[in-house]
């Protein structure tokens, strides 16, 4: 199997779908290699695609804040990344054909960094990871066996910064439910 690096090298050159054309910077993934906490989002927006680091605009410090808040981590423990790895033109949803061209990239890094506890943020990730079309709010608020790992599912940020309070304690609730399941991987 490559490295984490080898695979970062290959994602940087991609040209496996059209996304690629208008990315500024690939945006693979942030983090701990080792981390037992692995966050999953859609795909990265304007200011990632600027930085080359998912989730550094107001989602992004929204789950910084609910990672601090309800788990007492920073995100130098867990690893960051996204369903697909380029931009989305006006932050469009990816469509499914850049999501299949996309999806060794995800599958891989899951494999290298074998977190214990994947948060998928939102649909597309959920959808992804469970394989499945049901939706997020029916598949939160619970945790799903994934081989040897679990899945707690949880909205995406932008729909707490949408949605307000409701969906923000919905997520509060579901990084708490992430943390006790780290807690006994731990134990
Ligand atoms: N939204 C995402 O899904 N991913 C990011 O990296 C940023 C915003």
């Amino acid at each position: 199997m490559a490295t984490l690096a080898d695979l970062a090298r290959e994602a940087h050159d991609c040209t496996r779908c059209p996304l690629a054309a208008g990315r500024t910077q690939v945006v693979f993934g942030v983090g701990d290699l080792d981390a037992d906490l692995m966050f999953v989002g859609e795909g990265p927006g304007r200011e990632e695609d600027l930085k080359g680091e998912p989730f550094v605009g107001r989602s992004g410090q929204l789950l910084d804040r609910l990672m601090v808040e309800e788990m007492g981590l920073t995100r130098d423990r867990c690893y960051i990344a996204n369903v697909v790895k380029c931009r989305p033109p006006g932050n469009r949803d990816p469509l499914p054909e850049e999501i299949a061209a996309c999806r060794p990239y995800l599958e891989q890094q899951v494999a290298l960094i074998d977190p214990k506890v994947i948060v998928p943020l939102g649909n597309f990730a959920t959808k992804f990871l469970l394989d499945t079309t049901e939706g997020i709010t029916r598949l939160r608020g619970r945790v799903h066996p994934y081989g040897n790992r679990v899945i707690v599912p949880t909205y995406h940020p932008a729909a707490a910064l949408r949605g307000g309070g409701e969906v923000l304690a919905k997520m509060r609730a579901d990084f708490v439910r992430a943390k006790e399941q780290l807690r006994m991987v731990a134990a």
